[in-house]
C-alpha cells in the first residue's frame, strides 16, 4: 500500500511529500487515516539535527481514524478515533530504542517511530490511544505532546495545587500549555514571560495573570516582586540557557526545617548541553530543580484533558490559531521557526 507524507531528505534540506511503501501490518502495529496533526518546535529541532537517520517521516502528535491493527493489538479497533503521542504506553527507561515501522521509500527505510504529516500514519499500536468519537479534531491533534507536555509538567510533576505561584518561561505551544493547566489548577499567579509582545498578549487570554518581557525587564527580580519573594513552581519551557538558569532563582527560596521547603523549578525545553546555578541556591533553601516531558500515563492523561476541555476548564479550542494544509508544509515550518505561530499550528489532513 502506498501514501503519502512529508519527508526529510537530508539535514536542514526542505520537506518533500513522497509516496512511501507501507508493509502488512505487524502483529503489534495499527494503520491510521490522519485527520489532523500538530506542529511542534520539537521538529524544527529534528530537521537541523545531524543525530537523526533520514529519510526521516515528521511530526509525533496528530488524531485520526484507524484503519487497521495488528493481530495482537487489543486496546484500539478498527474505525476508533485515535490520538497519537510520543508517549509510549508501556514505560521505557532512559532513552528509547530506535525502532522502524517497516515502510520503505524507493526500497530505502522510512526512518522514525512514527510521523504524523501524511495521509497515513503506520506505527505501533502503543503510541496510539482510543478516544470519544465526538472529540474535537483540533484540540485532539495537539494533546499528544504539546499539552501532554505542558500541562503535564504543572499536573503531574509539579503537582500545583490552588493558590500556589507558578511562572512560565516561553509561552508558545507547551508554555500556553502549562499556563492554561495552572490557570484551571486555580493558582493564585500565573506569570508569562517570554521576550514576544504577541506571545504574552495572546497568554493573557487563556490564563496569564501576569506577564513579563524579558527582553526588557529582568525576569527574576519581576517574579520575585510580583510573588512577594519568589513562584511556588517555575517552568522553563523554552530550553535556551538564559531561561533554564533564570527558572531556578525566580522560585522562592525556603529555609531550614521539613515544613520550610523551597519552590520547585522544572526544567521543560529542549536544554542546552549545559546550565550554570548555584549550589547557594538549593542547600540553605531546600529549592529544587527537575526535568519534566510531562510525566504522562497517555490512557488516563489524555482523557483527563478530553474532560477538562468539554467542562469548559481548559480552553483547548483556543490553543490551536492557525491550520495549514500539508501541501504547504515547507512554509508551516518556515512560520513556526520564525516564531511566528501564537499557541499551536496544526495541519488540516482531512482531505
Ligand atoms: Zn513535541
Amino acid at each position: 500500500m502506498k501514501t503519502s507524507i512529508a519527508i526529510q531528505h537530508e539535514v536542514n534540506g526542505p520537506l518533500i511529500l513522497e509516496e512511501i511503501d507501507l508493509p502488512a501490518v505487524r502483529p503489534d502495529q495499527a494503520i491510521v487515516r490522519l485527520k489532523a496533526a500538530g506542529l511542534c518546535l520539537s521538529q524544527i529541532h529534528e530537521m537541523r539535527s545531524e543525530s537523526f537517520e533520514r529519510p526521516r517521516g515528521m511530526g509525533h502528535e496528530a488524531v485520526g481514524i484507524v484503519e487497521e491493527v495488528g493481530g495482537d493489538v487489543t486496546h484500539v479497533k478498527e474505525g476508533d478515533l485515535a490520538i497519537l503521542t510520543w508517549v509510549p504506553w508501556t514505560p521505557v527507561k532512559g532513552r528509547k530504542p530506535i525502532e522502524f515501522t517497516g515502510a520503505t521509500l524507493d526500497g530505502e527505510t522510512v526512518h522514525g517511530s512514527f510521523w504524523g504529516w501524511g495521509e497515513q500514519l503506520l506505527t505501533r499500536a502503543e503510541y496510539l490511544v482510543p478516544v470519544p468519537p465526538d472529540s474535537p479534531i483540533d484540540v485532539s491533534a495537539v494533546i499528544g505532546c504539546g499539552v501532554m507536555t505542558g500541562a503535564g509538567a504543572v499536573k503531574n510533576t509539579a503537582r500545583v495545587s490552588a493558590g500556589d505561584s507558578v511562572a512560565v518561561f516561553g509561552v508558545g505551544g507547551v508554555g500556553c500549555s502549562a499556563v492554561m493547566m495552572a490557570a484551571a489548577l486555580d493558582a493564585s499567579a500565573v506569570i508569562a514571560v517570554d521576550i514576544s509582545e504577541d506571545k504574552l498578549d495572546f497568554a493573557r487570554t487563556i490564563g496569564a495573570t501576569h506577564y513579563v518581557n524579558a527582553a526588557e525587564t529582568d525576569p527574576v527580580e519581576a517574579i520575585v516582586e510580583i510573588t512577594k519573594g519568589g513562584a511556588a513552581f517555575a517552568f522553563d519551557t523554552v530550553g535556551a540557557r538564559q531561561a533554564a538558569e533564570a527558572i531556578v532563582p525566580s522560585v522562592r527560596g525556603g529555609g531550614p526545617g521539613t515544613n520550610n521547603v523551597g519552590g520547585l523549578a522544572v526544567l521543560v525545553g529542549n536544554p542546552e548541553p549545559e546550565i550554570t546555578i548555584k549550589p547557594e541556591w538549593f542547600v540553605g533553601h531546600q529549592r529544587r530543580l527537575a526535568g519534566s516531558h510531562g510525566a504522562m500515563e497517555p490512557q488516563t492523561d489524555i482523557d483527563y484533558f478530553l474532560e477538562m476541555h468539554r467542562n469548559g476548564k481548559m480552553p483547548l479550542e483556543k490553543l490551536v490559531t492557525r491550520s495549514y494544509r500539508l501541501a504547504d508544509v515547507n512554509q508551516a515550518a518556515a512560520d513556526l521557526a520564525a516564531g511566528k505561530i501564537l499557541g499551536r499550528a496544526i495541519f488540516d489532513l482531512s482531505d
